[in-house]
């Protein structure tokens, strides 16, 4: 059985986002996608809020889980039984950091393998902090994120719309 986790922030989860698991989820038995619970960020919503939308936005999708976890990724690959992490790629400047991490992964556990998308092109310029931005200013994120999680992220930010 392939188990894969898709680690992250998803603060809050995007359509970019969405697109990867979708994507990712045909390759696997099996996609945790996991929360990071980072302390040191100073993240819009909380770690269930965060589960919460991811449940929401993937409900479609059979042989997706949604979970969190801290501490060490490949630890938590290794309790899943995962063998497989997944990462999207949007630009090269995701390139260096994200090669940095995957290397770093396989020293502290070479049975663990990170496999990356690219990204779909309608979704490259697209991450969380773009969409907290533009909220910020009041405009408009409907092509970023689904109206439930739009509404919520004015609704954190105070923006009325
Ligand atoms: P992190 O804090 O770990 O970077 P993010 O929630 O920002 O967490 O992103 C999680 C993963 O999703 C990363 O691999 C990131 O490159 C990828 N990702 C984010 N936005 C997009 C997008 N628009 N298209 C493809 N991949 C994306």
């Amino acid at each position: 059985m392939k188990i894969a986790i898709y680690p992250g922030s998803f603060d809050p989860m995007t359509y970019g986002h969405l697109d990867i698991i979708e994507r990712s989820s045909k390759m696997v038995d099996k996609l945790y996608v996991s929360v990071l619970i980072n302390s040191a960020k100073n993240p819009l919503f909380s770690i269930d809020e965060r589960v919460s939308m991811i449940k929401e936005m993937t409900s479609h999708l059979d042989n997706v889980e949604v979970t969190a976890f801290d501490g060490l990724l490949v630890d938590y690959a290794k309790k899943m039984n995962a063998s497989i992490i997944v990462r999207g790629l949007r630009a090269v400047t995701d390139f260096e950091y994200e090669l940095q991490i995957a290397q770093t992964n396989r020293i502290v556990n070479p049975k663990v393998d990170t496999i990356f998308l690219t990204t779909s092109l309608e979704y490259s310029y697209l991450s969380s902090t773009i969409v907290k931005e533009v909220a910020s200013y009041a405009g408009d994120i409907s092509k970023f994120v689904p109206k439930k999680i739009a509404d919520a992220v004015y609704t954190k930010l105070n923006i009325k719309r």
